[in-house]
């Protein structure tokens, strides 16, 4: 099926790497097809939403028989390009940074931090995670051009600079984890996840929203 991915909406796009995830465990298991039911009970999105998505796929459950595992599966892998490694350039090689390049994303194979920058020399010419550490002054000779990615976790002072570098040589994306809001023109996305805003929150919810949904 030859699929336009621009159609499927944003919000049925967030939730394909929880599916695919969980599709990968069923298939691991040995299961050959699924519910809407357990899908939803496994990935907790109620089972129309689910039964709406996967209709954007092209992939209609049976009824009393359900999905085909394999076949979601290899969907899945295709629409999330898996089978293609997706470069990521890491910024701040500090508590959070190193932390990312230990884990460097090995569960979910498609993407992949094959370099990091910082300006500590002490970290400069050393391996974190198999990952190698540059000078940021070497940002432009050394970054691979064809990095659409880059993760922030630099101090919020240095997020804006680095980022209009980053832009220039072409990056797309930035997972930025620095407090900093950074101004970027449109074509250019920016997931700011802010830790201890989130921890804040959820701390604030449980205090003042217990028990309520
Ligand atoms: P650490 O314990 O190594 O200091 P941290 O996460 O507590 O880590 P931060 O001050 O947030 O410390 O710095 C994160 C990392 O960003 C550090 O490795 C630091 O050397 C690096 N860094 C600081 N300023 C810059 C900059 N302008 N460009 C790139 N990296 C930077």
């Amino acid at each position: 099926m030859n699929l336009d991915q621009s159609k499927i909406p944003q919000a049925t796009a967030k939730r394909l790497p929880l599916y695919y995830r969980f599709l990968q465990n069923l298939h691991a298991s040995g299961k050959q097809r699924v519910s809407s039911a357990e899908l939803s009970d496994a990935v907790k999105v109620d089972s129309a939403t689910i039964r709406r998505d996967f209709s954007y796929f092209g992939a209609l459950g049976k009824k009393g028989y359900g999905y085909n595992v394999s076949y979601l599966l290899s969907f899945f892998r295709k629409t999330l390009d898996q089978d293609e490694v997706t470069k990521v350039i890491l910024i701040g090689v500090g508590n959070l940074g190193t932390a990312f390049l230990h884990y460097n994303f090995s569960k979910n194979n498609n993407t992949q931090i094959t370099i990091a920058f910082d300006v500590d020399e002490s970290k400069i010419g050393t391996e974190v995670g198999g990952v190698p550490v540059y000078h940021l002054d070497t940002l432009e000779e050394n970054m691979p051009g064809d990095t659409p990615v880059a993760i922030l976790t630099v101090p919020a002072p240095a997020a804006q600079s680095i980022t209009d570098r980053l832009i220039k040589k072409g990056i797309k994306g930035i997972l930025n984890f620095t407090p900093a809001r950074l101004n970027v023109p449109d074509s250019i996305r920016i997931h700011h996840i802010d830790l201890a805003v989130e921890l804040q929150s959820l701390v604030y919810f449980l205090k003042h929203y217990q028990g309520e949904s």
